[in-house]
């Protein structure tokens, strides 16, 4: 194989960003965090908070993984957040968990839990997408065709150690979320700890308004509340 045929085979992936900061949400939170954006969802959720990877997705960088493990490596941050997008749609993230986990970094996906990869990580930080998600227009058929995988589900809490973070309007939700935890057969007992129910917000205001409510809610019910110090800091401003 040529130079130039093996420079095409590499694996690669199509970055948004890659930028330090706290890890914003669910059991992790306020801890000093690299962050790995992948561009590309095959949702659009019509609260998305990172429209520029899904909704009007931007070209990216195509970025070899070899590259890009290195430039995270060089970084001497502990923690790394891959997330989107869904950056579980691109085969690359696979070695590059793989690459980073055999350099002792700890590597949290964040995923809607619609597509299984082989992963090498120590947290799935699963986000499973409601009907409160679903947008008017074109995507919608196709957004609520997909949003719920359910062998996908079932694979990753069985293969990862997870955390699970539902984005919560109002009380209207729980019945749902209820209903999911149940057909999964998860969130039970001291499992409810591993559940963070999370306003749904994109401003700082909208955060500091829904926030005790969905506080209570979480606590009412024995799951826990999830933070999303992002949101409660910067709003929807980016790399941050
Ligand atoms: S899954 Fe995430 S990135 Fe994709 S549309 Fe929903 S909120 Fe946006």
């Amino acid at each position: 194989m040529s130079e130039f045929v093996r420079t095409l085979a590499a694996p690669s992936l199509r970055l948004s960003e890659v930028f330090r900061s706290i890890q914003g949400e669910g059991e992790l939170a306020g801890t000093d965090s690299l962050f790995v954006r992948t561009i590309g969802c095959n949702l659009r959720c019509r609260w998305c908070d990172t429209p520029y990877t899904s909704h009007a997705p931007e070209r990216g960088e195509r970025v070899a993984v070899d590259d890009l493990a290195e430039r995270i490596l060089n970084e001497d941050c502990e923690h790394v957040v891959l997330t989107g997008g869904e950056p579980l749609l691109t085969p690359g993230v696979v070695p590059l968990t793989e690459a980073l986990r055999a350099a002792g970094r700890h590597v949290t996906i964040e995923t809607a839990g619609t597509v299984f990869r082989p992963v090498a990580a120590d947290l799935i930080s699963l986000s499973p997408k409601l009907s409160n998600s679903t947008p008017d227009g074109r995507w919608a058929a196709r957004h609520e065709a997909t949003r719920d995988a359910p062998a996908v589900v079932a694979r990753l809490l069985s293969e990862f150690d997870y955390q699970l973070k539902f984005v919560v309007e109002g009380p209207g939700d729980l019945p749902e979320i209820e209903r999911w935890l149940a057909d999964h057969n998860v969130g039970r007992d001291a499992g409810r700890s591993r559940v963070f129910l999370m306003p749904q917000a994109r401003t700082a205001a909208e955060y500091e308004r829904l926030a005790p409510r969905v506080r209570a809610l979480a606590e009412a019910l024995g799951f826990r509340f999830g933070p999303r110090l992002h949101v409660a800091r910067w709003g929807d401003r980016r790399g941050v």
